[in-house]
């Protein structure tokens, strides 16, 4: 559900969901319905190469829910999962991932690289598409955690029925590695951080057992995205994605994992008295300069400047002198488990 903010607009969605037009198990419809049950205000669909939801006009508004449909490239080798959004067709499958990066860039897409950071040494036969050309540029974005990775990550051949049965227990957070790439990035220009859930409801076989694990509705009360808008989000459909898409793309977001708290009243801003800065935003550093964050509960708070963390405490709010410039981001963790990630704040010179 939307939230005023100060100046500000939140709303909060799912991104990066399969649907049965590639290998998910539930159609478009069903899969809307399940995220308009628990609030949902943005949908974002991506299956494996193909916009055929869109092409059947299935983008939207279902209610108050915004539903847009995107794609997920990968390359021959099945490698370089990348999600396209709000481009003009699928790229041929036969182009390396820098071919299909620059086409989405070319093109005006909203390009954000998928699992970037999958490893699983557990299964043979769940092999990892971790992103390995790091030479690539022009992407927009980076899934920073992906629940469905994480979750295979974790998985063995012993742990398969307790994995299946509750699997939101596996998840922790992102990688402290991937964490690292991102900041980096960001010390040159504007790179989004999101969270996926990589939705797709398989069902797995446990013994003798088929059990659907992650089904949807677990999926959209685990890892979800919140976005910040100056005015509401449009009720013109075209607008409204406009809205969605620039938001993504100017790194005004956050993301949590909701099984550990609602996240919505979650702030973090940069303060210099007459003006604010949220996720995405920057402001000039000068003396008096604060950061504010809030978080819905008392949590392990870490304040991380230019890739490298300088403050963790246990709050529920904190008021901190902006001490130099450069771009500060949050953590939020309830003991070891990953809760909320803020985008950064750039404090300029
Ligand atoms: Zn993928
Ligand atoms: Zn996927």
């Amino acid at each position: 559900m939307v939230r005023k903010k100060d100046d500000w607009y939140q709303y909060a969605g799912a991104v990066h969901i399969h649907t049965t037009e590639s290998d998910g198990t539930r159609t478009l419809e069903e899969v809307v319905a399940i995220g308009r049950e628990v609030g949902l205000d943005f949908m974002m669909f991506c299956d494996h190469m193909t916009l055929s939801n869109r092409k059947a006009g299935r983008e939207g508004f279902y209610g108050k829910t915004l539903v847009v449909v995107g794609y997920e490239h990968n390359d021959l080798q099945d490698e370089h999962h990348y999600l396209l959004f709000d481009s003009p067709r699928v790229y041929p499958p036969e182009m390396t991932a820098a071919q299909y990066v620059a086409a989405g860039a070319g093109d005006g897409a909203l390009g954000i690289l998928a699992h970037p950071d999958e490893i699983r040494k557990a299964l043979k036969d769940h092999p990892a598409y971790p992103w390995k050309d790091w030479s690539v540029v022009g992407f927009d974005g980076i899934e920073l955690w992906n629940q469905m990775s994480e979750w295979m990550e974790k998985l063995t051949r012993w742990n398969r029925l307790l994995m299946a049965f509750s699997p939101r227990k596996s998840m922790v957070a992102p990688t402290a590695r991937i964490l690292k790439r991102w900041d980096d990035l960001n010390k040159t220009g504007k790179c989004v951080g999101i969270a996926g859930t990589d939705a797709h409801a398989f069902s797995f076989k446990v013994g003798p057992l088929k059990v659907e694990i992650f089904p949807y509705k677990v999926h959209f009360r685990s890892l979800r995205c919140y976005i910040l808008l100056r005015e509401p989000l449009s009720r013109d459909f075209p607008a409204a994605r406009r809205q969605l898409y620039d938001a993504i793309r100017d790194c005004r977001l956050f993301f949590a994992n909701v099984r550990w708290g609602e996240a919505d009243d979650f702030e973090f801003f940069a303060d210099n008295g007459s003006r604010r800065a949220v996720c995405g935003g920057e402001l000039p550093w000068e003396k008096g300069l604060v950061l504010r964050v809030k978080l819905p509960s008392p949590a392990t708070l870490r304040l991380v400047h230019n890739g490298e963390k300088i403050l963790e405490t246990h709050s529920h709010e904190l008021e901190y002198q902006v001490p130099a410039p450069g771009i500060y981001r949050v953590e939020a963790f309830k003991g070891k488990r990953g809760w909320i990630f803020s985008n950064h704040i750039r404090i300029g010179r």
